[in-house]
């Protein structure tokens, strides 16, 4: 019989899938996959619900609501002070993953390079081979992960067609400064390269750091797409509503994926997103402060039982380096041992690298922090015991 498709028969399922099964079936506190314990804010399910009875549940515009899509400029214009013509540079796609796919398999032409920095959300790089694309990964390096510099100006060449920039960064954990941004703007001014930036985590900065959103940099406008997602930014990961910002010519182009992907997302859910997004500045700005609030309860915790933990400055994230515990085995095994024999479940490091186990990064655990107190007291004491009496 034939082959199914080879690039991603590669691929196993995915981390959070696997790590999240065994903890269904071991009964373990989830602190793996990233996803929140509550149910998102109360008003805006009322308002899916109200738009789902009311109707019309028929077919959307392709790009989107305009109220969706008004409002996603709207929502950057008073938190970025970024000018955008809703009709021309905003779209709605089915969650940030289908945004990434639609940007790269609308920009990328088999054959151009794009560079992406490890370790890197799990979807970038399947999609990327798929879309015939070359990946150029660069590395930024524990503890801090700052972006080296040179490293990333050789991997830019003339056959760059894009970078792929997730600030705050899933896993590492990093905001990226404006030095840094600056850097990557040179870079893609000249080599006459885009950027997909990933920002489903906007609103999740820590300790005062701001989130610096690429296209707002001079000359970015027109060379940027900047993805949100409902999922995050109402802690709702199961709605999959994204929205896109962007220059006209990059969203035009996206469209052209989009159409023959999902073609549109749920009319009601989009009404309700389109009310959250109008809310009050306050509603952002406490997402920030209570996240912050638990990872510092985790990371505290999580240090005291004798984990390194590493900063975390966004996202829903801490990473930890388990080395101190005395574990004799890599990543895969210490989140698995952990699920099983301490009952609760984190997610290993190695597979947000290309090379996953031979990445020589095998000694990191990923936890989430979106959980509400009682959990993660509840974790940090099962992990307490198992590590010796804490
Ligand atoms: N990018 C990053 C960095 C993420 O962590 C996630 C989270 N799940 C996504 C994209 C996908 O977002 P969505 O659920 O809206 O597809
Ligand atoms: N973004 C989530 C995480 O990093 C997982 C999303 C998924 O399961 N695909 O945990």
């Amino acid at each position: 019989m034939k082959p199914t498709n080879t690039i991603l028969g590669e691929y196993g399922t995915t981390i959070f899938t696997v790590m999240s099964a065994l903890a269904v079936e071991h009964k373990a506190i989830n602190l793996g996959q990233g996803f929140p314990d509550t149910d998102g804010p109360a008003d805006i399910r009322a308002a899916a619900e109200r738009a789902t009875q009311e109707g019309p549940n028929q077919y959307p515009p392709m790009m989107g609501l305009p109220e969706l899509r008004q409002a996603a400029a709207a929502h950057n214009k008073a938190f970025y002070d970024l000018d955008l013509d809703w009709q021309t540079q905003s779209m709605v796609t089915s969650g940030a993953t289908e945004a990434l796919a639609a940007c790269l398999f609308g920009l990328v032409e088999p054959g151009d390079e794009v560079v992406m920095i490890e370790p890197l959300y799990d979807c970038y790089l399947p999609i990327l081979r798929r879309a015939g694309g070359v990946p150029k990964l660069v590395r930024i390096e524990p503890p801090h992960w700052e972006l080296p510099y040179d490293a990333l100006e050789e991997a830019f060449s003339d056959d760059t067609k894009l970078i792929m920039l997730n600030t705050p960064t899933n896993p590492a954990a990093k905001v990226y400064t404006k030095e840094e941004l600056e850097f990557i703007a040179g870079l893609m001014e000249k080599y006459d390269a885009y950027a997909v930036c990933d920002e489903v985590y906007e609103h999740m900065t820590f300790d005062g750091k701001p989130h610096i959103p690429l296209i707002t940099l001079p000359s970015m406008a027109e060379r940027c797409i900047k993805i949100g997602s409902a999922g995050k930014t109402f802690s709702m990961t199961g709605w999959k509503v994204g929205y896109s910002v962007g220059a006209p010519k990059l969203i035009e182009a996206m469209a052209k994926a989009h159409q023959f992907l999902t073609f549109t997302t749920p009319p009601n859910l989009q009404k309700a997103v389109a009310y959250g997004l109008n809310k009050d500045k306050e509603y952002f700005g406490s997402l920030g402060i209570d996240m912050q609030a638990k990872r510092d309860r985790l990371s505290d915790g999580l240090a005291n039982i004798g984990f390194e933990v590493m900063a975390s400055e966004g996202t829903y994230f801490l990473t930890t380096d388990f080395r101190p515990l005395g574990f004799n085995g890599d990543d895969t095994k210490f989140c698995k041992h952990l699920t099983t024999e301490a009952g609760v479940a984190a997610v290993p490091f190695s597979p947000f690298y290309q090379a996953g186990a031979e990445s020589g990064v095998t000694h990191f655990a990923r936890f989430c922090f979106c959980k509400q107190n009682d959990l993660l007291d509840a974790a940090i004491e099962r992990l307490g015991k198992h590590f010796g009496g804490v």
